[in-house]
């Protein structure tokens, strides 16, 4: 059996990380709409993960149809839904959040007062709208001993033009101001933020393929749910990333026109 059959015999659910791997800037990553039409015909269930808080479900749906990738919002996963139904289950609503307007947006909608002057907790997110001010004023919540949530660990977010800071290297600047670390991290690597899928297709983990660019998260979500994962170098990893390792992916490939077998670009 190959390592394509073994990756895809028998699977339900299938996630797959976007930056990097479906696309990379405004560019379709070559082959990404044969694999998803391949996904479609073998009637496996996709959904696309993101830790970039930046952007709403409804964005990243208008993203991959200009794109040419048609979805809907119940196929997105961010990182931002595991804060909410966190602080949803703590019956939590009063917070600060330190995001986009769009990122607010989803907090707002859902009756958290974002700004408020006696917040439960901080909640950081990538925010690309970042000003002093929102630094200021959730370091002094932190002093007060209010708790930081943070949405993913990503420290860069990768662009066409290069790396730029995400919210890990915010996280860094947070503990060197208040010496403090966040109380928990969502999004992957973290296998909370799919568990939700797998209860509601019935699926094991043996049933389920992640397919990512990056090692410490998208590879590491696998490792730690016990599922096939498949490494794109695509994005940000290289193969030299793999040596040393102390667990491999299932399967590594230039990219996800590489992955069927039929595909006439199949490297040798
Ligand atoms: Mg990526």
């Amino acid at each position: 059996m190959s390592e394509f059959d073994r990756c895809f015999t028998k699977k339900k659910v299938v996630f797959l990380d976007l930056d990097g791997t479906i696309y990379l800037g405004d560019n379709l990553i070559p082959g990404a709409t044969g694999f998803l039409d391949y996904l479609k015909h073998k009637e496996i269930h996709f959904y696309f993960l993101s830790n970039n808080s930046s952007r709403s479900k409804a964005a990243y749906v208008q993203r991959l149809k200009k794109l040419g990738v048609v979805t809907s919002e119940e196929q997105i996963i961010l990182s931002t839904d595991g804060v909410l139904a966190f602080l949803q289950q703590q019956k939590v609503k009063q917070v600060y959040v330190i995001g986009t307007e769009s990122m607010l947006g989803m907090f707002k909608e859902r009756g958290f007062e974002v700004d408020s002057p006696h917040p439960e907790y901080i909640v950081l997110g990538f925010d690309t709208e970042l000003t002093y001010k929102k630094l200021e004023t959730a370091a002094l919540h932190m002093n007060r001993g209010v708790p930081l949530l943070a949405t993913h660990p990503d420290l860069v977010c990768p662009t066409p033009s290069g790396p730029i800071p995400d919210v890990g290297a915010m996280l860094a600047l947070f503990e060197k101001a208040s010496g403090k670390k966040p109380q928990q991290i969502f999004g992957k690597p973290n296998p909370e933020m799919v568990q939700h899928i797998l209860a509601k297709h019935a699926a094991s983990p043996q049933e389920v393929v992640m397919i990512g660019d990056r090692i410490y998260t998208d590879m590491e979500l696998a490792f730690r749910l016990g599922c096939d994962s498949i490494l794109v170098l695509s994005g940000e990893a290289r193969r030299e990333d793999l040596e040393g390792l102390s667990q491999q992916p299932s399967l590594v490939v230039e990219s996800l026109g590489h992955i069927l077998p039929t595909s006439p670009s199949l490297p040798p």
